[in-house]
């Protein structure tokens, strides 16, 4: 007996699964119902006040690309409902410590043939700016862009050894080629990868920090390399959500309520109902069942798949094992802290270079390439790494809706921090005394670029650790912001791992998404829409008009 009953059924209101949701009801003609822990829907798209009233602190999700949602403008009218994606000035650009030296990237929508790029690095070397100009045309003009879109938005193919949309235009691009990629290239750390194609331990450095913020794994991880390049050109095109990433979360429940779409907030789910191996509904922890008379969808990770929402007994010994033994401790230990100030940080590198003053995603740290690997060394021992691997986020100089007028903040991400919890368990206490102590460590280091920033300009901070993550999402197991690491094993056709890869489970009629399926880490729509294809194509349902001519 069944309490009410939809088509499908969603666990969790967040990101992904939400987007499917959103697939289903207008595209799938399915009565949709998403069941949500929370007070509210939206997950990880959490734009909410700070510790200062009047600025929006981005709990979660910050660094937005123009084609996280692109498919969403396509098919919904977002656009209409309240989602704007308000561009970086100059997308990228860093600071070393230990010169004041500094470049920039531009942005492709106001410097289209990358001119002020090319300036800037061939400050460091000529025939670097050269390789940087070869590398955008070949991402540009010559399909590497379109190809890194249509791997973002397909599922891993159905046989695993055929190559994906990108391994094959990887082995199959004169102009990648002709700058000196072999198939050693994908065995390739990050380090190896760029030092073949650059020359200035500064640029190799500034480039694979920013593409860390993405990948989040050490720079000399085997096989790493080609993810961290792509990830680095993909993050040209980023920006914010305008007002915070809770305004993707409100246009998204605006559009899938019209459609006739419903949601249920502080509803927990604690159970799939699995009877003769399928799926059935779910059970929430008040005890009341739903019905799914077609489907259900987990948004949950991988973990509470297999382990709180079914049950060991459904799964294969390897299943179990192959999650049992996926790797967490790579993006924990993150440090992610909205600072509301004054003024914004006056950095002194900026009186010969104004532009570091508008650059979205600028790195502050050692120009030595193994000072990222070195944090994460540290912080598999348990200990805090005396270097920090910081990124300074601004959204304000194109968004300010962001703060109150006159007034500034920014966000400012680190990997030096604390000690991934996967491998370490603290008390509450110690977690206050340490983001105590580690906002202080934040603030020293900024002031080694901008002298302007002491605690008179500061108005307040607001600080998100991964202890912060696990205790208010819990889909997001052991803090791990991009839900499993996206290490080589756990990328692409591998991620969470192979036998889950294509969204499908072996249970029939439950299908899982999240941000632990491919292609990675991050707030897009590409995992909610890859398993609305996969169903899809399981029940013969329609595909968007436009998803034709886009190529996915
Ligand atoms: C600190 C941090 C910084 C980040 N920065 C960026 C960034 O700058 N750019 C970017 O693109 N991405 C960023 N991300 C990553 C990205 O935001 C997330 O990884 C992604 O959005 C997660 O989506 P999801 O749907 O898998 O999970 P979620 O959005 O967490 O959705 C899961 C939902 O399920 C709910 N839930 C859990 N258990 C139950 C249950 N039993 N019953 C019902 N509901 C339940 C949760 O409350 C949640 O709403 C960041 C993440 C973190 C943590």
């Amino acid at each position: 007996m069944f309490d009410a009953s939809y088509d499908a059924v969603i666990i969790g209101g967040g990101n992904k699964a939400l987007i499917t949701a959103l697939y289903l009801q207008k595209y799938g003609q399915m009565k949709t119902a998403v069941f949500e822990i929370k007070h509210e829907i939206g997950g990880c798209m959490a734009g909410d006040e700070s510790a200062v009233p009047g600025f929006v602190h981005d709990q979660h999700a910050t660094d937005i690309g123009d084609f996280w949602f692109s498919i969403l403008e396509d098919d919904f009218p977002i656009n209409e409902r309240g989602y704007e994606w308000v561009p970086y000035i100059v997308p990228g650009g860093g600071i070393y410590e230990e010169d004041g030296a500094n470049y920039i990237i531009s942005s492709p929508f106001t410097d289209p043939e990358q001119k002020l790029t090319y300036a800037s690095f061939a400050k460091f070397s000529k025939r670097d700016a050269d390789t940087w100009l070869a590398l955008w045309d070949m991402w540009a003009n010559k399909g590497g862009c379109d190809a890194f879109m249509k791997y973002l938005h397909n599922p891993p193919p159905a046989d695993p050894n055929e190559p994906d949309i990108f391994e094959t235009f990887l082995m199959t691009s004169p102009e990648f080629r002709a700058m000196g990629f072999d198939r050693s290239w994908f065995l390739r750390t990050a380090i190896q990868v760029m030092s073949d194609l650059f020359e200035s331990d500064h640029l190799i450095t500034g480039l694979i920090r920013i593409a860390h913020s993405w990948n989040s794994v050490p720079s000399d991880i085997v096989g790493g390399g080609l993810f961290t390049l792509f990830t680095l050109l993909g993050l040209t095109r980023f920006g914010g959500a305008k007002g915070g990433t809770h305004s993707i979360a409100h246009a998204i429940y605006k559009c899938f309520i019209e459609d006739g779409g419903k949601t249920f907030t502080e509803h927990e789910v604690k159970r799939v109902i699995i009877e003769n191996g399928k799926a059935r509904g779910v059970e929430l922890s008040d005890g009341t069942r739903i019905e799914a008379k077609k489907l259900v969808v987990s948004g949950l990770g991988p973990h509470a798949l297999v382990h709180d929402l079914t049950g060991e007994q459904y799964w294969p010994w390897r299943v179990l094992r192959r999650i049992k033994n996926l790797s967490y401790w790579y993006a924990g230990g993150i440090a992610w802290a909205t600072w509301c100030t004054h003024e914004p940080p006056d950095y002194l590198a900026a009186k010969t270079n104004p532009e570091l003053a508008d650059v979205g995603w600028l790195t502050l740290g050692s120009a030595d390439p193994w000072s990222m690997p070195l944090s994460h060394y540290y912080k598999r021992l348990g200990l805090q790494c005396p270097d920090m691997d910081m990124v300074i986020c601004n959204h304000v100089s194109g968004d300010k809706t962001r703060v109150p007028d006159g007034k500034w903040s920014f966000l400012a991400e680190d990997y030096s921090a604390a000690p991934p919890i996967c491998l370490y368990e603290h008390s509450d206490k110690w977690w206050r005394d340490y983001k105590k102590a580690h906002i202080e460590r934040q603030l020293q280091h900024i002031q080694k670029f901008a002298t302007n920033m002491t605690w008179d300009n500061v108005i307040g901070v607001t600080m998100h650790t991964e202890y912060d993550v696990t205790r208010m999402l819990g889909s997001l197991y052991k803090g791990c912001w991009s839900g499993v690491d996206q290490n080589p094993t756990q990328v692409g056709r591998n991620r969470p791992i192979p036998e889950l890869a294509r969204h499908k489970t072996t249970i029939e009629g439950l299908y899982a998404t999240g941000v632990a399926w491919h292609y990675g880490g991050m707030c897009s729509a590409s995992q909610g829409y890859n398993c609305y294809k996969i169903i899809a194509e399981d029940f013969g349902l329609p595909m968007p008009p436009k998803s034709k001519d886009r190529g996915y």
